[in-house]
């Protein structure tokens, strides 16, 4: 069996590489799974063109994704050839304080998959079970692709209980998945900031009360948590003013750098920081819950879908501005 895998071969080049090295049998804990599909993340891009603090190519990318298991070692139970699964890719060490109480995602040792360890946009791979979430046989793959970005967003919606007027400041893939999350969450009123008039459209149909272009947003207006899903300098500078006293603003969009917040207002009226990453297998199987029993519209976010050979076209469109979600169709 030949495997293919999406290799970012250097910066802005995306290339499918063939291997006729066959797939090694799984070892101890581990299955073997084939892709059926990859959805592109917005740090997967960042990679690619070089705005990623610490990961640089040439990797294997791929870390959103939904496959098969065709294989199992004979040690593992629970997942069984045939199941459909969902990839966590946060590898945590499993032994640290934090691991042993559950909270992986504070794990100082963590790597993620398609990142600092080779990614899953391959045919074929071995996983280890840890890493797994099975899914109800009959769940539509394209729409459970969604399941790690929307367990971002359920772990985000979950860093602060004052809910009752929320600011989300940038509407791409993570801004809509934490909309609806919100949402299911019991959320009060909802307004999001982003630039893009497709996706302010796409967020008054998921639930926000109000979609804002960033210049528009009344600089008296003030929200019990804002989110900031871009973490640019700007969106932290205004997030800071915009938190109501008593408030939480929390930081979800990844910085490429240090950044600086409105202190004195953070201290004056007790407005509390809080920073979102990643998420806990909790989020995982809270998110193909809401998945599943239709909950949430997450067919709204796919915006293309591309066949493997095609895949740099599918990068190159996921990084234009009016695309949330571009899945790989890997088989
Ligand atoms: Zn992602
Ligand atoms: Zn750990």
């Amino acid at each position: 069996m030949t495997i293919q895998q999406i290799m970012f071969d250097d910066l802005g080049s995306v290339r499918v590489a063939h291997s006729d090295i066959p797939l090694p049998a799984p070892q101890p804990g581990e299955v073997s799974v084939t892709p059926l599909y990859l959805g592109i993340c917005g740090s997967d891009l960042h990679v690619l063109h070089g705005k990623h603090p610490w990961i640089k190519p040439p990797l294997v990318t791929g870390h959103e994704v939904v496959a098969r298991v065709i294989d199992c070692a004979d040690d593992v139970s629970g997942i069984a050839k045939g199941d459909l699964v969902a990839l966590n890719p946060l590898v945590s060490c499993g032994q640290c304080r934090r691991c042993l109480q559950g909270q992986d995602n504070h794990c100082e040792q963590a790597k993620v998959i398609g990142f600092r360890l080779p990614g899953a946009g391959q045919t074929a791979l071995n996983l280890n079970t840890r890493q797994l979430h099975r899914l109800p046989p009959q769940m539509d793959p394209r729409l459970a692709s969604l399941v790690e970005p929307i367990a971002v967003g359920v772990h985000a919606a979950q860093r602060s209980d004052d809910l009752e007027e929320v600011l989300i400041i940038g509407g791409g893939t993570i801004g809509l998945c934490l909309l609806m999350a919100l949402g299911a969450r019991g959320a009060g009123r909802i307004t999001i900031l982003e630039p893009v008039a497709s996706k302010r459209a796409l967020a008054l149909k998921l639930g926000a009360a109000a979609a804002l272009p960033p210049d528009q947003l009344d600089g008296a207006a003030r929200f019990t948590t804002v989110f900031d899903c871009v973490a640019a300098q700007s969106t932290l500078g205004l997030g800071s003013t915009a938190t109501l006293g008593g408030g939480t603003l929390v930081v979800v969009g990844v910085p490429g750098s240090e950044r600086y917040v409105n202190l004195p207002r953070l201290q004056r009226f007790e407005i509390d920081i809080h920073g979102s990453g990643m998420y806990i297998g909790a989020d995982m199987e809270r998110a193909i819950e809401l998945i599943h029993n239709g909950s949430l519209d997450v067919s709204a976010l796919i915006t293309s879908i591309v066949d493997l050979k095609d895949a740099a076209e599918g990068y190159r469109l996921a990084a234009q501005p009016d695309s949330v979600k571009v899945l790989v169709r890997m088989q």
